[in-house]
C-alpha cells in the first residue's frame, strides 16, 4: 500500500521521496496491523517534509477517508466539553495546530482563520459555541493561541482597508494589531482573550516557527 493510506499523518510528510511505505510502517513498529496514529507519528515526524503539494481530487479523498475509517480511531469519541482544549490557529496549510500541537481525534476544539488571529467574528463564534455548554460561556479549560513565522497575513498589509475589515477597527488602528510581527501579535490577542474570556479560562500565546519546527510560548498561561 502506498503512502496515501496513512491519511492521520500530512501528505507532505507521507509521501517524502525518502518516506516509509506503509507495509515499511506496520513491520518496524506493529507487524502486520496497523500502527496506532501516535506511534506513527512519532516515527515519520523524524523525515523531512517536503515543500508543495498538488491539488487533491475527490476521489483521492475518498480513498484516504476509507483508509481513516478502517483504523477506527473516530469510534467513541466523546463530544466535546468547555474543558476540551481550544486552538486559535493560522488557516495556513503548513501550520495545522492538530499536527503542530500533536493533537489527536477528539482532543482539542481547533478555529482557524487568517493569521490565527482574534476578531469580532472569533469571539461571535466562541459566545455561540458556549450556548452548547448549557447555554453559558467556556468557564475552565485552556485556550492556545497558535501564531506563525512567515504568516501570509504580513503580506497583506498592502491591503489595509480590507484587514481593517477582518479586524472591524478602522484603518488607522491597524498598527495596534501588529499584523507585522507574530510574537508582538499573539500577545496582542492572548491579552483580548484574557479581558473577554473568564478568568478561570487558561490563556496561551504560542508561536510557531515554520522552519524549525518548534514552538515557542510567548504569553504562557498565568494560571499553569
Ligand atoms: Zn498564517
Amino acid at each position: 500500500m502506498a503512502c496515501q493510506a496513512l491519511p492521520w499523518i500530512p501528505r507532505s510528510v507521507r509521501c517524502a521521496p525518502n518516506q516509509l511505505t506503509w507495509e515499511e510502517v506496520t513491520h518496524e513498529t506493529h507487524g502486520p496491523t496497523a500502527p496506532s496514529p501516535i506511534q506513527v507519528k512519532a516515527r515519520t515526524w523524524r523525515r523531512r517534509v517536503r515543500s508543495a503539494d498538488m491539488s487533491i481530487s475527490s476521489d483521492e479523498l475518498v480513498r484516504r477517508n476509507a483508509a481513516f475509517a478502517a483504523t477506527g480511531a473516530f469510534a467513541g469519541l466523546p463530544f466535546p466539553t468547555s474543558d476540551t482544549l481550544q486552538v486559535l490557529g493560522c488557516v495556513d496549510s503548513r501550520v495545522d495546530p492538530s499536527d503542530v500541537l500533536g493533537l489527536e481525534l477528539g482532543e482539542g476544539v481547533v478555529m482557524r482563520n487568517i493569521g490565527g488571529r482574534i476578531t469580532p467574528a472569533t469571539l461571535r463564534s466562541w459566545a455561540l459555541l458556549g450556548r452548547l455548554g448549557q447555554g453559558q460561556p467556556p468557564r475552565s479549560g485552556h485556550l492556545v493561541i497558535l501564531h506563525h513565522t512567515d504568516c501570509g497575513i504580513t503580506r497583506l498589509t498592502d491591503y489595509p482597508e480590507q484587514l481593517a475589515a477582518f479586524f472591524e477597527i478602522p484603518a488607522d488602528e491597524l498598527e495596534s494589531k501588529a499584523v507585522a510581527d507574530p510574537y508582538a501579535a499573539v500577545r496582542v490577542d492572548a491579552a483580548i482573550a484574557r479581558h473577554t474570556l473568564p478568568p478561570s479560562r487558561l490563556v496561551s500565546g504560542l508561536v510557531y516557527d515554520v522552519n524549525t519546527g518548534l514552538i515557542e510560548i510567548v504569553d504562557p498561561a498565568t494560571q499553569e
